[in-house]
């Protein structure tokens, strides 16, 4: 199955995940396809134009994932942003946007806790150009100080619901059985193998 995204760390762990079923996953890069510009504005549409770019261009059905972070207080941003939230002329600054957004929720005035939700849609386009979506979502709240270096992105800032310790705290293999990439993938494993 053709995953249509640029990022490794994406790829190995969609590429985990669909193992137990026998699917061997290739990635958009080495397909030599081009990065489609992601002007949506919601989960679901950039993952929609991910998708079907890599279906059309190949001729394969393919899998896209857009995930971010949505904190209430801050009227669901950095949400299809939170990616953007992190660049800088030289790459991508997490500790940076992290401090932007607790700074935005401290001038908010908004009482704790923080409220948040991480989000993930993953999105099955086919080359005859329909396609199936996936949402996944893992609630939580922002907390402050930023814990734990493992995980990448915004996980130190992130405790889910139900726990006392932050994304950035948790191993990898137990957020990955609960994350809202884990939810939507049961999602997406039931539809298409179950
Ligand atoms: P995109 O889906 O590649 O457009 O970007 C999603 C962004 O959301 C990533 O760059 C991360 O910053 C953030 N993100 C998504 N999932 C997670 C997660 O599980 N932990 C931390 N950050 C995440």
């Amino acid at each position: 199955m053709l995953v249509a995204t640029h990022n490794k760390g994406k790829l190995e762990e969609i590429a985990d995940l669909l193992q137990p079923f026998g699917v061997k996953v290739v990635g958009a890069a080495e397909m030599n396809l081009p990065e489609p510009v992601e002007d949506g504005t919601t989960f679901v549409e950039n993952a929609r134009i991910k998708a079907h770019a890599a279906a059309k261009a190949t001729g394969l059905p393919a899998l896209s994932d857009d995930s971010g972070i949505e904190i209430e207080a801050l009227d669901n941003a950095p949400g299809v942003y939170t990616a953007d939230w992190a660049e800088t002329d030289n790459g991508r600054d997490f500790v940076m946007a992290m401090t932007r957004a607790h700074d935005a929720l401290v001038k908010s005035g908004a009482p704790q806790p923080w409220t948040a939700r991480f989000c993930c849609t993953l999105v099955l386009a086919w080359p005859d150009g329909h396609d199936e979506v996936f949402p996944g979502v893992m609630p939580g709240q922002v907390v402050w100080p930023m814990r734990g270096d493992q995980g990448h992105g915004y996980d130190p800032i992130f405790q889910p619901d139900g726990y006392d310790v932050t994304f950035g705290e948790m191993d990898r293999w137990e957020k990955n059985k609960i994350s809202h990439r884990a939810d939507a993938f049961a999602k997406f494993v039931a539809g298409c193998f179950g």
